[in-house]
């Protein structure tokens, strides 16, 4: 089965050539910047993916600290890559470096995606689309009262693409305060969506009236045992609780919510779409996101 609903399928797109006989010995480029990159499937999955539409394409990951971010994005305008995806700890500061960014980027005010547009470097934000996408596998966020764990880069990603998406309520919860309330007054410029601001202290209860729970926090990456402080002991049934951590993909949070028959939805189906919206930007093809997926689980448990 091909996931890739949602995305635009371009007719004649293989037009850019083939894998083992290049067309031109010029292939196109894009890269993955991000300190560290060492670990991260993203490079894998997407010479997967281009060797799979047939293309003579390459994806190289490069280490870049944040002094060096500014070359490194004149670095791709000078070269002439054709995109990048920007990762941790880059997502804000690599925006100054842009021409113009997409209204999602602009109201997140950060990319992790960057698209050249014949002389222009165009900025998106495809984190909280991917989640959207993966999230719609399991559930409509339409009218649903959703609990956001966390308020870093990720929640404030999937927060915004939620209200878009017509979320009746939306309840932050985060352990540094003045994080939680600014993501609050964010989303609260959605005159539809009812916004909810909850310090974390001790164990968060999840409510009865909740329908959706997602784990946006960095808690349990590289360490499956780390304790999401939640109890699902009032969780609803049916309640979908969803994780956005990749590395491993099956975390302790996920783990408690299936004790609790909850519906568990891991963090590879949002890497996978953040990762296949990015891969349409810059060769206009939907990629096989099943593909993709299998590319990223057989770069993880290797
Ligand atoms: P940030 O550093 O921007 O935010 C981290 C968040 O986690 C903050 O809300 C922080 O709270 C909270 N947090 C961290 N440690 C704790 C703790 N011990 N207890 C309670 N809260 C804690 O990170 P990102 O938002 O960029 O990334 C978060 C996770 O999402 C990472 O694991 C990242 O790899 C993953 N990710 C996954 C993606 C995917 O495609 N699946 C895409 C993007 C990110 P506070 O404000 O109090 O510091």
């Amino acid at each position: 089965m091909n996931h890739a609903f949602g995305l635009r399928s371009v007719p004649g797109a293989l037009a850019f050539g083939s894998v083992g006989v290049p067309d031109s010995f010029l292939p196109e480029i894009c890269a993955l910047f991000g300190q560290p990159v060492a670990g991260n499937p993203m490079q894998f999955m997407m010479e997967r993916a281009f060797a799979q539409q047939g293309l003579d394409w390459r994806y190289l990951s490069f280490e870049v600290t944040p002094e060096s971010l500014g070359d490194a994005v004149r670095g791709l305008r000078a070269l002439g890559f054709r995109g990048a995806n920007v990762t941790a700890p880059h997502q804000f500061a690599a925006v100054k470096h842009l021409d113009r960014l997409s209204e999602a980027a602009t109201q997140m005010g950060s990319v992790n995606c960057i698209t050249r547009d014949g002389q222009e470097l165009v900025g998106e934000n495809t984190d909280g689309k991917g989640f959207l996408l993966s999230l719609r596998s399991v559930i409509d966020p339409l009218g649903k009262h959703i609990v956001l764990l966390g308020a870093g880069g990720a929640a404030r990603a999937i927060g915004v693409e939620l209200a878009l998406a017509g979320a009746q309520k939306l309840t932050i919860v985060n352990r540094t305060a003045g994080h939680g309330q600014d993501l609050a007054n964010l989303l609260a410029k959605n005159p539809n969506v009812q916004i909810e601001f909850v310090p974390w202290e001790g164990k968060y209860e999840v409510p009865a009236d909740a329908q959706v729970v997602i784990q946006a926090t960095s808690i349990g990456a590289n360490d499956p045992d780390a304790d999401v402080p939640v109890s699902f002991r009032h969780a609803a049934p049916g309640l979908v609780a969803a994780d956005v951590v990749i590395t491993p993909p099956e975390t302790a949070f996920l783990s408690e919510a299936k004790r609790h028959d909850c519906v568990a939805l891991d963090g590879l189906g949002m890497f996978v779409y953040q990762a296949a919206i990015a891969f349409q930007h810059w060769t206009g093809i939907a990629p096989d996101t099943t593909a993709m997926r299998d590319a990223a689980e057989e770069f993880l448990s290797s």
